[in-house]
C-alpha cells in the first residue's frame, strides 16, 4: 500500500511538472502580434485564395512608391503580374513562394527579402500549410503600375511548391 501512495505521488508530481514547464511556451505563441494592420479582404481578380491588404504608403510624385502590408492564408497567391519598375518584399511573418517566369520558386521564410526585377512576370504568395505576410515595396511608379495577368493554375501552384 505504502509503495502504492508513493508511486501515485511521484506520478502525481510528475504531472505537475509537466504542466507548468509546457505554460511558458503557450504564454509566447499567445504573444505574436502583428506590426502592422492586416487590411481588408483583397475582394478584386487578381488573387487566388483568400489575401489581405493594408497599404501604408500611398504613391505620390515626390516618392513615386507604393507600400502595403499583404498576407496571404495558405494556398492564396497573386496572379501572374509584373511591375515596371520593380518590386521589394520583405518577409515579416509566414512562409510562402515568390516565382518568375520560366524560373524554379524560391522558397520564403520570415525575414526573407525578394528583389523583383523590372517587368518580369512572376507571382508571390503563402505555402500550403502556412499562411505568408509580406510587405510590398513597389518603386519607380512613374514608370508605369502593375500590370495583372492569368492566375497561377493549381497546376503551376503545386509544380512550384513540390
Ligand atoms: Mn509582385
Amino acid at each position: 500500500m505504502k509503495c502504492i501512495f508513493k508511486l501515485s505521488l511521484l506520478f502525481l508530481t510528475i504531472l505537475f511538472v509537466a504542466c507548468n514547464i509546457k505554460q511558458p511556451q503557450k504564454a509566447m505563441e499567445q504573444k505574436t502580434e502583428l506590426v502592422f494592420p492586416k487590411g481588408n479582404k483583397i475582394t478584386n481578380n487578381n488573387f487566388t485564395g483568400t489575401a489581405w491588404l493594408q497599404m501604408l504608403i500611398n504613391n505620390d510624385s515626390t516618392y513615386n512608391t507604393s507600400i502595403g502590408n499583404v498576407t496571404f492564408e495558405p494556398k492564396a497567391r497573386t496572379n501572374w503580374h509584373k511591375h515596371p519598375g520593380g518590386q521589394i518584399l520583405l518577409v515579416t511573418d509566414g512562409q510562402g513562394y515568390y516565382q518568375e517566369k520560366g524560373k524554379p520558386a524560391q522558397f520564403l521564410n520570415k525575414g526573407d527579402v525578394a528583389k523583383i526585377p523590372p517587368d518580369a512576370e512572376h507571382w508571390h504568395g503563402a505555402a500550403i500549410e502556412s499562411r505568408l505576410t509580406h510587405i510590398a515595396i513597389s518603386p519607380n511608379t512613374d514608370k508605369g503600375s502593375v500590370v495583372w495577368l492569368q492566375p497561377v493554375t493549381e497546376e503551376e501552384y503545386s509544380q512550384s511548391t513540390k
